[in-house]
């Protein structure tokens, strides 16, 4: 989940990390109290996930409360790079910035570390300046373990050449952002820019910070959550503890396992190219031992979605045996059904692995007439793909 510059602020402020006052608002009034309470002066900045506000005109100085008032009433509501700006953080002014720095923590996957990336030349983007002057980034591996104390923060400084002057602050501020990086469960966190004040400071003017959804268990992470921009689906996929993900095809996938729901996205994607180009419209893993319960909150979330023509649900019985699995897309048509859901759409079942006779003559037997078997994971993908093909 990546967070919003207010909420990245909050998180380095209870960390220690030196940032400047600021609160989020949603109507440009707001600004007035707020701007008189920093002393008559403040910064309007877009609260967008997106980077280049500054460049798109959505970071202003105001020299007054009227001031903040109308240059929230400019920004609120611009779009900036396709997001519109609901909110902006009115925030205090930093004192005169002399110099501007960046720095970052983040998941090196491709390397399988943590790494430090810094520079002296902030400010702008760093894509850019790693594109231009590879020479000005710096970038240090962290050993997850030894993690990054007083003396990994000052090779790091070295490595970045920060100027004398700033050296031990920037230092200290490494460590607590690494601090915050890793009991935040973080994936990333970058400050961009770290300023130099006239006093001799440096403060965190700009943060970006990315947390690991997977962690999200042992957080009280719920008030971060933008419920505006969930996907209304994926918001009620996750109300009902499923492991759901939108998509832009028109075929719904239901699946056991993550790896076989994975392999499925790519069957009926090739098999799609047949069928007038249609694709996944998501990906579902019911996971093991799911219950007619789970696969009918399953099957409700995929025929509530109006991209889905087709339905394919495709199983390898394991622990849960397919009998237990087709006994459950029975009861979960007829649950639905009695519930008063529009059961319209057609369902193309595979079941294999454990018991795939005996789940089969179930299906058989019920006679559903919404429900296809077919028996290999290919067909069952070439008939859900042109079964949608044909109601598109
Ligand atoms: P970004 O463009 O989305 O990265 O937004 P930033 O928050 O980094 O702001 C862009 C630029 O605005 C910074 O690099 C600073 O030069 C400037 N800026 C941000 N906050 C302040 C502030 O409080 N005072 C002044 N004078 N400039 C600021
Ligand atoms: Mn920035």
């Amino acid at each position: 989940m990546d967070l919003f510059e207010y909420q990245a602020r909050d998180l380095f402020a209870k960390h220690d990390v030196p940032v400047l006052a600021g609160e989020v608002i949603d109507t440009p009034e707001a600004a007035r109290e707020i701007t008189e309470r920093l002393g008559g002066k403040s910064v309007v900045k877009a609260q967008v996930k997106v980077g280049g506000r500054g460049k798109a005109g959505g970071v202003k100085l105001a020299a007054s409360a009227d001031e903040a008032v109308a240059r929230a009433t400019d920004i609120l509501g611009m779009d900036i790079k396709g997001h519109t700006v609901h909110k902006v953080m009115i925030a205090e002014t930093a004192p005169e910035i002399l110099e501007e720095y960046y720095v970052s923590f983040l998941l090196d996957r491709a390397n399988r570390t943590f790494l430090s990336i810094a520079s002296v030349e902030g400010g702008m983007e760093i894509e850019e300046v790693a594109a231009t002057r590879p020479e000005a980034v710096a970038q240090t591996p962290i050993n997850a373990i030894d993690g990054v104390d007083l003396a990994k923060a000052k090779e790091i400084v070295a490595a970045a050449k920060f100027p004398a002057e700033v050296a031990d602050k920037v230092a200290d501020v490494l460590v607590r952002l690494w601090d915050t990086f890793v009991k935040s469960d973080a994936l990333l966190v970058e400050v961009n820019p770290l300023a130099k004040v006239a006093s001799g400071d440096v403060i965190a003017l700009d943060g970006k910070v990315s947390l690991d959804d997977n962690a999200e268990f042992r957080h009280d992470w719920d008030e971060l959550h933008d419920k505006a921009a969930a996907n209304p689906l994926e918001a009620a996929a996750k109300e009902k503890n499923l492991n759901y993900v939108k998509l832009d095809g028109e075929v719904g996938i239901i699946g056991n396992g993550a790896g076989l729901v994975m392999s499925t996205l790519d069957v009926v994607a090739y098999a799609g190219e047949k069928h007038g180009g249609v694709k996944p419209a998501n990906f579902l893993d019911i996971g093991g031992g799911a219950s007619a319960q789970v696969m009918a909150n399953g099957l409700e979330i995929i025929l509530g979605d109006p991209d889905v023509k087709s339905v394919f649900v495709n199983v390898f019985g394991g622990i849960t045996a397919c009998d237990e699995v087709a006994n459950g897309i029975v009861q979960a048509l007829k649950l639905l059904e009695d519930r008063g859901e529009d059961v319209t759409k057609p369902l193309v079942v595979r079941l294999d692995g454990n018991n795939a006779e005996l789940g089969r003559q179930i299906l058989t037997d019920a006679n559903h007439p919404l429900v296809q078997r077919v028996d290999t994971m290919d067909g069952a993908a070439d008939k859900a793909a042109e079964l949608a093909h044909a109601a598109k």
